[in-house]
């Protein structure tokens, strides 16, 4: 967990699935877990129930979907269960719908900005995520992320200098160990 903290929201969130030499794991395979990822990211408040588990990966698979497309990703291992294009986008699209927008209210005689908050703090947390993964990928900055092509990772990352081509260190030097081995190899 916590791979990529200088990494945007839904940079984080798509990194809920990573891969090691055990293979794949998943940061959001339970309630606990989206509760520890959500207070991790600053935003929880209240424990998830089972429904906004089953929202959050629908949620972060939907986004991995569409980094996918973006990104013209050609890892097997990164592929993401949402398979349709069309339903990432409605996932997305839906849970953006949650987000509360301000309300103008007349209480005990004068105007009082409220919200139409209904959602849970979860719920809101997740289209606050939903709002910033819609501004990465349909936006300007969606030209910067990038798959992350190291053996086995499965990770994505904004490339944020031109000289970036990995999303850690450790995958850095694990890219140039594979390939210094494959040098070794073809000139054996
Ligand atoms: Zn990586």
């Amino acid at each position: 967990m916590g791979m990529l903290p200088d990494e945007v929201a839904p940079i984080r969130l798509m990194a809920t699935v990573w891969a090691d030499t055990s293979g794949l794991h998943d940061d959001l395979a339970s309630r606990e877990g989206l509760d520890a990822w959500l207070s991790e990211a600053g935003v929880g408040s209240e424990p998830s129930s089972a429904a906004e588990l089953a929202l959050a990966r629908r949620l972060r698979d939907a986004v991995r979907r569409l980094a996918a497309q973006v990104t013209g990703d050609e890892r097997q291992t990164a592929h993401s269960p949402t398979r349709e294009l069309a339903a990432a986008l409605g996932d997305l699209n839906d849970l953006v719908a949650h987000l509360p927008v301000p309300q103008l209210a007349f209480v005990d005689g004068a105007l009082r900005e409220t919200s139409s908050a209904d959602s849970s703090a979860v719920v809101t947390a997740l289209a606050r995520l939903a709002r910033e993964s819609i501004a990465l990928l349909g936006g300007p900055d969606a030209a910067k992320l990038r798959a992350c092509y190291a053996p086995g990772c499965v990770l994505y990352f904004m490339k944020t200098h031109p000289r970036r081509e990995w999303c850690s260190v450790t995958c850095g030097n694990r890219a140039r160990a594979a390939r210094h081995y494959e040098k070794v190899r073809s000139t054996r």
